[in-house]
């Protein structure tokens, strides 16, 4: 018989994943056990700690490649990232753009820094993801094409672009979404922070639609201290995503002429020097969160009313951030095991407040979003660093 479940049973079974220690245990904490202090101290011999150093393009390339692209662009987080390839990708003033309500708040913000509306979508369970057919049905009931240009009927804006974003790693349904965004015009831009190392269809995520966002802040699977990549095949939008990250500053030996406003968005070369390093263990990092993911999901397999989230057969998430998920919305149940962790010393999470929530936010169009606000009483994160794979 499964035990029914309580804060006090859930609580029993995160320790016997993660064991209690002195200080308390984070939600997720960084690994350097490779060649970072080598190669950060070489920048610093070498006097190359800024913007200027071939750390970067070494990082540019390594995550490219990690996510089946051909370019790699460094920026200073994910969100520069993500604020650079809406602009690239023609967002303007006054477009809307069609995100998760089930997201990090950088994914409204980086459209706002575009002048542009957050249009909050809903997320189906089976992935944590963007719903594609429910998103075409609101598409449907309220946008038109109208010269090969998607407008919303209601608000009379054109919405531009559709951001997925692959929720704890867990990739959305790219396949369907690809279709939504060729059936209305759309730009699909993919917002990877979460997602590098991700599989969909054995491919890797960060390599859909025009653009991919990746992160590389503290908290991230891989961390460069802060940092992010835009990733992209095209050979012009990646030059150009450089020069609007390099403050648009026309190349020349000694003048500074700069040919539109843009952005101070460089990683330094110290910053990608520990990505570069951090990079060469991805595959071993991927293995141990594997090992915790199904650690966890063995421990809380005898407890009913809650699962450890698992992908659908085609996907194969990272695990960076482990998921347990309540079988019915009940916040009470949540905060009680919220509490009851954190007094412990367990860095445990509930999922982000939804995105239309936000006073900024309150005001945007949006479809039916019941699925997210059911998930957003039922999802909690679980202490997920990779030492916590390797049982150690
Ligand atoms: C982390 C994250 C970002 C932004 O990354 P930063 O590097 O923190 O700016 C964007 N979107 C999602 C979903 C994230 O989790």
């Amino acid at each position: 018989m499964p035990e029914p479940f309580s804060p006090l049973q859930a609580l029993k079974r995160l320790q016997s994943v993660v064991p209690p220690e002195a200080g308390s245990i984070p939600l997720h904490e960084p690994l350097f056990q490779g060649r970072e202090w080598d190669y950060v101290k070489s920048c610093i011999d070498e006097g190359w700690v800024s913007s200027v150093g071939s750390f970067v393009s070494r990082f540019e390339q390594d995550v490219a490649k990690a996510c089946g692209r051909t370019f790699g662009i460094a920026v200073v987080n994910g969100t520069a990232a993500l604020h650079v390839s809406l602009l690239l990708a023609g967002v303007e003033m006054g477009d809307e753009v069609l995100i998760p309500a089930l997201s990090f708040i950088a994914t409204a913000n980086a459209v706002s820094y575009c002048n542009a509306v957050p249009h909050f979508c809903d997320v189906e369970e089976r992935t944590l993801g963007l719903d594609p057919a429910r998103l075409d049905e609101h598409l449907e009931q309220i946008a038109a094409m109208r010269d090969g240009v998607c407008v919303n009927r209601q608000t009379g804006r054109v919405i531009r672009a559709l951001v997925p974003m692959h929720c704890f790693g867990h990739p959305a349904d790219l396949d369907g979404l690809s279709r939504v965004a060729d059936n209305w015009g759309l730009v699909l831009i993919e917002d990877a922070a979460e997602s590098l190392g991700s599989r969909y269809k054995g491919r890797p995520v960060g390599r859909h639609g025009l653009f991919s966002a990746l992160s590389f802040n503290g908290n991230k699977i891989v961390t460069t201290g802060g940092g992010g990549v835009i990733a992209t095949d095209d050979e012009e939008l990646a030059g150009q995503a450089k020069h609007l990250t390099t403050t648009a500053k026309v190349p020349h030996a000694y003048r500074f002429d700069h040919d539109r406003t843009g952005f101070n968005y460089r990683m330094p070369n110290i910053n990608a020097a520990l990505g570069v390093a951090q990079l060469e263990q991805l595959e071993d990092f991927l293995t141990a969160k594997r090992q915790l993911a199904d650690r966890y999901a063995e421990m809380f397999h005898g407890l009913s009313g809650a699962r450890i989230f698992t992908d659908m057969p085609e996907a194969q998430s990272n695990c960076w951030l482990i998921a347990l998920i309540l079988d019915e919305a009940d916040m009470d149940t949540r905060n009680a095991f919220l509490e009851l962790c954190n007094g412990e010393g367990y860095g445990v999470r509930p999922v982000w407040t939804l995105l239309h929530r936000h006073e900024m936010y309150r005001n945007t169009p949006r479809m039916d979003l019941s699925v997210s606000i059911d998930l957003e009483a039922r999802i909690i994160n679980l202490p997920s660093s990779v030492r916590h794979g390797r049982g150690g």
